[in-house]
């Protein structure tokens, strides 16, 4: 696109700095001298794709190789939208401001099921056509990873190339034998067939699916006797060995997250029955202490940024976590760079450390019991008591903190009224504990706020099997608490059931979604994980157009026996496993956090090649 014509565009929308790239360490490469060239599309806008560690991660291993060129892509807002439709112009990238279309790979990351439309809209902007069927020889590829990928199904007449489990790797092998196959002038199935042999690469179009009269799933089947049977998720298996970048772009505008981050480590290790991250990103492996200091150093250097947060599932799980907090304070704390942890656990809450941080930048604290009954919380395996959040409280209370967050889950696997008490029950407990905490200690004005998301099943997990609670069951629910947790104190926020109904759905999805996918985004939906855009309404005419009951997805329980749209997958952890688990959670027996001892999910004989994971 020649400048005039950017230009003239950008003084039409609002926040132009979203579409006009050149920040602060993006790449800047001379197109003659590259080979390949690959679109990371983000599908949501700017702000929120820039705060994507992934996103910096793969941009930056892409771009540290002399002939690949990796470029930005995102969802346009719809100002921009409207303008680029109304002149017929494609979709472009933020580095050269180059047609979509003209890339050799436009590659998706997949964080929430409710951004799909997304991909759909990002795709017919740049004049790529939507059915993979349709794109002859020109188009290029597109490819999707990222943790929704691991039931790819519902976007399998969308997307030639999922890349499951961690794409460091992958990503280079599949582009060098790209470069191999451009060489010699073959068709795109040609391709295609080459690369399904690549660890962790799942090839849809190689597959067919058959079903049983009652619309369950009753075989997956490889076209070819050669295509691989099963596909293994990828691991990188050393953290300290594998590529990180020493420096992020850093964005004009105000983006979600503006922090330098710093992967600690990857997976969990405590095996929450809810969780898809727990188990998908299984096993545990950290960065050791040295590197971590190296890459805070490097990231703080060339990003100039005035917080750093140690990102991973569980953070106050980092074995060396309060060795690097210490660190982390003496080396930043006096130039007034704030650190941030997220995802803290309440049984490991590090009171010490949090104290320190404070001094430095104030923040709130956050807490996810997740339910507000032991039972419950044995269910799922949270693993924490009301003991523990209780001490976590009043320590916090006595310190000066006086705004909490709580999070809890509603509509949790054998869930009752009284598990809601339970919720109610502990933000009074809380209120309680500030009151009781001394006048000259505490902080002035307490509150409290409560939120609730709605339980989405999600696969390869304990409760994949189970149902989602209707919309009118989680609506009741959401307004009995509203009722039980009036209080001065106290706000209470909850998630749209609707949109978390339209979760469900895709979450647990086979291939035959793919036609209301498209037909649900021909309607116009777009955007349906944001409030003000979802239309639940088009949804369940798409539905009903397409002959899809989306019950049959959300609101179905399924037998251990029913072959599951992701069954051909290979995560290492077995399903023997998760059908234990589900059934532990029936009678609310507790698991270990593995890092005490092995509870056999399998990951270790998969992956480790051992007897014991290394952690
Ligand atoms: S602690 Fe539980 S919820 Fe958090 S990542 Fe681990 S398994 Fe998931």
């Amino acid at each position: 696109m020649n400048k005039e014509v950017l230009e003239d565009l950008l003084f039409q929308v609002e926040k132009p700095a979203r579409y006009i790239g050149r920040e602060i360490n993006a790449v800047n490469k001379s197109l003659d001298q590259v080979e390949v060239r690959f679109g990371f599309a983000f599908p949501d806008i700017y702000e929120v794709g820039m705060s994507h560690l992934g996103m910096h991660i793969l941009y930056n291993l892409l771009n540290s190789k002399d002939d690949i060129y990796c470029e930005r892509i995102f969802s346009p807002w719809v100002d921009m939208e409207e303008k680029l439709r109304k002149k017929n112009m494609s979709l472009f990238t933020l580095e050269t401001h180059t047609a979509i279309e003209e890339l050799d790979f436009v590659g998706f990351t997949l964080q929430y099921e409710l951004s799909y439309t997304n991909i759909l809209n990002i795709l017919d902007l740049g004049n790529i056509p939507i059915r993979k069927e349709n794109r002859q020889e020109k188009f290029p590829f597109i490819i999707a990873g990222g943790p929704c990928a691991y039931n790819p199904e519902p976007l399998a007449d969308i997307v030639d190339i999922f890349v499951l489990g961690e794409g460091e790797e992958v990503l280079l092998e599949i582009i060098d034998c790209y470069k191999e196959w451009k060489r010699k002038a073959e068709p795109k199935t040609k391709f295609l067939e080459n690369i399904c042999h690549i660890e962790g690469v799942y090839i849809p179009s190689l597959y067919d699916i058959t079903y049983h009269e009652d619309a369950t799933i009753k075989a997956f089947i490889s076209k070819k006797e050669v295509y691989p049977k099963t596909i293994s998720k990828r691991i990188i298996k050393d953290l300290d060995d594998v590529y990180y970048p020493d420096k992020v772009i850093v964005p004009f505008i105000n983006v979600v997250h503006e922090r330098a981050m710093v992967e600690i480590f990857r997976g969990c290790t405590r095996g929450c029955r809810f969780c898809q991250a727990g188990i998908i990103y299984r096993p545990v492996r950290e960065r050791s202490l040295d590197k971590v200091k190296e890459l805070a150093h490097e990231l703080i250097r060339t990003t100039g940024y005035e917080e750093l947060s140690l990102a991973s599932l569980s953070t106050s799980d980092y074995s060396e976590i309060k060795p690097l907090t210490r660190h982390l304070i003496d080396e930043y704390g006096s130039k007034k760079i704030g650190l941030s942890l997220p995802s803290l656990r309440l049984d490991k809450f590090p009171l010490e450390v949090i104290e320190e941080i404070q001094k430095v930048r104030k923040t709130g604290l956050t807490f996810a019991p997740e339910a507000g009954t032991q039972r419950l919380r044995d269910v799922i395996n949270k693993g924490i008591t009301e003991k523990d959040l209780m001490d976590a409280m009043e320590n916090a209370f006595a310190l000066g903190w006086n705004n909490v967050k709580l999070y809890f889950m509603i509509g949790l696997p054998t869930e009752t009224y009284e598990d809601l008490d339970g919720i109610a029950h502990l933000a009074k407990k809380v209120v309680d504990a500030y009151y009781h905490t001394p006048k000259e200690k505490r902080g002035r004005g307490l509150n409290i706020t409560v939120s609730t998301s709605n339980f989405v099943p999600k696969p390869f997990t304990p409760f994949e099997w189970y149902p989602q609670d209707t919309i009118e069951n989680l609506r009741q629910k959401q307004n009995y608490l509203k009722e039980k947790l009036r209080h001065k104190n106290i706000k209470y926020n909850y998630h749209d059931a609707k949109t978390s109904f339209l979760e469900a759905i895709f979450a647990r999805g086979d291939r035959r979604l793919g036609e209301a996918l498209i037909r649900g985004w021909e309607k116009g939906c777009k955007f349906d994980g944001w409030g003000d855009f979802f239309e639940y309404e088009k949804w369940m005419e798409t539905f009903e157009e397409c002959n899809i009951d989306p019950k049959f997805y959300a609101n179905r329980e399924r037998s251990y026996e029913e072959v599951l749209p992701w069954d051909f997958i290979d995560i290492g952890v077995t399903k023997k496993f998760l059908i234990n688990e589900n059934e532990k959670a029936k009678k609310g027996d507790l698991t270990h956090d593995c890092r005490i001892s092995c509870t056999g999910c399998g990951m270790n004989h998969s992956f480790i090649g051992g007897d014991v994971c290394n952690v």
